[in-house]
């Protein structure tokens, strides 16, 4: 295989024999049977056989070569629009035509326009393929004959029977060689209820790999120690008291279930569940201080320096006057700055340290970390086992996410975890109404902010660019502040985007918390965590370009407050109906779970295999959305291979389960 091959491979994530196998076609094109042209419907791919009527070249209009073929049921013409001299004079009156394509109606009936055909002038008629033609995902250079040659050339090196070699393990192995062949190399006639249940067989024993490792990873971590925190000098009381809020029931129970499991000897694995605004901040600033009285670290890991800087200064009014020093560590901490983090960490002087994924670099080094809480965990893809021991010790972890996730999927992909929903907002809130607007709204959106921000609320606007691009209808950050700011004058406009450095992201954002910046003009890197309660009015440009659960995380950023507030979304000129109907959802509803939910069955087919790519699974073969029927078998499966002992699971694991690599926000 040459080096070029091997990169479009990488680009599909196939890096070896096992890669290439487990890469599956997504659809087959039939081609072990010949439809009479007699009963073909337009637009289906098929296989077809015909004898040559006529054979011409039409110098009228558009040039172009015309075949038409005829079998004992009826007749199909096939035009060409490319095509060498060469081509037509080796087709005659009589010879037979095997074409592969897919008619529609044209000026003589049916026809197909450039069909993949082969000419034999042989007596007797030629046969179909032996087998149905796979298709499969691929990337710019790789044909799909290269593919299937790869995949011919892995099946011939390989003993069926000597299939273990490869890692198939018994008892899942003959059955899952069965499904590889079948899939890649299906039999003439084979059924699609055949090939479905293949997939299923494959995608089965995948979840079961994955569960299986989840059901490991709770045993060793059950086993592991880890320091227990106890409860102590009450620091939590304190806190309480001087928030200004009661916690709401849904908090204090998500407490109850963590604090207990911090006084264990062992350590807590535990997701946190909960929308938009729901308040795990809070929730997780009680965990910390936890370890803090105990005289221990806890550290919190955000996707973005913005949010980290935001919790460090969350943390620091809650804690300070209870003397804990918090201390921050994030890409953006360097020289002197970053070396005094450093030895507060490293000495324990900080016990509640906050940042970015900077925190477990190599040279960060703990004192007595005991706690480890990830916030807005889906931003960091694919969640990512941490492989964390300080001094022989686990860490107790809490990972938050605002992105719910139905259930189903939840027990599935976290299935080593315990699972803890808020599935309640703080009291006093009015839910944010939404509305779509076309672009001839804007001047009456533009006054409707300026009203807004005379008043003393304060407003974000949404871009899904920073600057100007070929690409009319999309609105950008910078000229929509300038125009903002043209017409709203006295009124203070500023735009942030992602590639302002830290240092400028966090001075715009400090002055629209203290409400100096009226309208803030961002992109969507405010759509993680940022807590402005005062912003009661936000409009999204162009929303049919983003996605649900995007949406409603953007959208999050309003309605903190008591006051009622509002989310436009100014959409342009084009939308397709999936972005339609997202946009709808939206619209309709403010729970987060049933977007989730929604956002799951609206996911297009292309959108389907990136959900590797997005984080949300990091299956090779499964798809937790059209898998469902699959998934409490999957976990009965998982339980009792368990029960025959790890052996049997690992061989499992070795195949399916591919390592992550690094922390990376997506
Ligand atoms: P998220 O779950 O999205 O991270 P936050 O923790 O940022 O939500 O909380 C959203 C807002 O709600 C913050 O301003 C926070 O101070 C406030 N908040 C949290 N809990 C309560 C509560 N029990 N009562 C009133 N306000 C609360
Ligand atoms: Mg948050």
């Amino acid at each position: 295989m040459g080096p070029a091959t091997a990169r479009q491979l990488d680009r599909l994530e196939i890096r070896n024999c096992l890669d290439l196998l487990l890469h599956l076609p997504h659809r087959w094109q039939r081609r072990t049977r010949y439809q009479p042209l007699g009963n073909l419907c337009a637009t289906q791919e098929c296989l077809v056989l015909g004898k040559v009527i006529s054979s011409r070249v039409l110098p009228s209009g558009r040039r172009s070569w015309e075949v038409r073929i005829g079998d004992d049921t009826g007749t199909l013409t096939l035009r060409f629009f490319h095509y060498s001299h060469f081509q037509v004079r080796a087709v005659a009156t009589g010879d037979w035509m095997r074409c592969f394509g897919a008619a529609r109606p044209g000026p003589l009936g049916l026809e197909m326009i450039h069909p993949e055909y082969r000419v034999s002038k042989d007596e007797s008629a030629p046969p179909p393929d032996a087998h149905d033609a796979p298709i499969y995902a691929s990337t710019a250079g790789l044909s799909q004959q290269k593919i299937a040659t790869l995949v011919r050339q892995v099946f011939s090196r390989f003993d069926r029977q000597g299939w273990p070699d490869i890692g198939f393990a018994a008892p899942l192995d003959k059955p899952a060689a069965d499904a590889l062949v079948l899939l890649h190399q299906p039999p003439r006639d084979t059924s699609d209820a055949a090939l479905a249940s293949a997939r299923d067989r494959l995608a089965l024993e995948e979840l079961v790999a994955h569960l299986v490792k989840s059901i490991a990873e709770r045993r060793q971590l059950g086993e592991a120690d880890a320091i227990p925190l106890l409860r102590g000098r009450q620091l939590g009381r304190h806190m309480l008291r001087q928030l200004g809020f009661r916690l709401t029931e849904a908090q204090s129970e998500a407490l109850k279930m963590i604090l207990p499991e911090l006084e264990q000897p062992h350590p807590m694995l535990r997701l946190l569940q909960g929308d938009v605004g729901s308040g795990k901040t809070v929730v997780a600033a009680f965990a910390a201080l936890r370890a803090a009285e105990n005289g221990h670290q806890a550290a919190i890991m955000a996707p973005t320096e913005m949010l980290a800087e935001q919790h460090l200064e969350t943390f620091r009014r809650w804690f300070e006057p209870l003397g804990v020093r918090a201390t921050l560590l994030t890409g953006a901490v360097t020289g002197n700055e970053r070396k005094a983090s450093l030895e507060d960490i490293r000495s324990g002087r900080s016990l509640v340290v906050v940042g970015t994924h900077a925190l477990f670099q190599k040279d960060v080094e703990f004192d007595s970390l005991a706690l480890v809480i990830i916030d807005e965990q889906h931003r960091f893809g694919v969640y990512q086992r941490l492989a964390l021991k300080s001094k022989g010790l686990q860490p107790h972890q809490l990972v938050m996410t605002a992105t719910p996730i139905p259930r189903t999927l939840a027990m599935t992909m976290y299935a080593h975890m315990d699972h803890t929903i808020l599935g309640e907002l703080p009291p006093g809130r009015t839910p944010v109404s939404t509305r779509l607007m076309g672009a001839d709204r804007r001047e009456d959106l533009i006054r409707r902010v300026g009203e807004t921000c005379e008043g003393d609320r304060q407003a974000y606007w949404v871009c899904t660019r920073i600057e100007e691009s070929e690409e009319e209808d999309v609105r950008d950050v910078q000229n929509t502040a300038d125009e903002l700011r043209k017409r709203l004058v006295g009124i203070r406009v500023e735009a942030l985007h992602g590639r302002m450095n830290a240092g400028e992201k966090q001075a715009l954002m400090d002055a629209f918390r203290r409400g100096e910046i009226r309208v803030l003009v961002a992109t969507t890197v405010i759509e993680v965590g940022v807590d402005v309660p005062n912003a009661s009015l936000m409009i999204i440009e162009n929303p049919e370009r983003l996605g649900l659960a995007q949406l409603h995380q953007l959208r999050g950023r309003v309605g903190r407050g008591a006051e009622a507030s509002h989310c436009l979304l100014l959409h342009g000129s084009e939308i397709s109906g999936t972005a339609k109907a997202r946009l709808k959802a939206l619209i309709e509803s403010n729970d987060g779970f049933l977007l989730a939910e929604k956002d799951l069955q609206l996911r297009g087919e292309g959108e389907l295999t990136g959900t590797r790519q997005s984080g949300l699974a990091p299956y090779r073969v499964a798809d937790l959305r059209r898998d469902t029927h699959l998934l409490s078998q999957a976990h009965e499966a998982a339980k009792s291979l368990v029960a025959q002992g790890f052996e049997a699971a690992n061989a499992l694991q070795k195949i399916w389960v591919r390592e992550v690599s690094d922390v990376s926000t997506v």
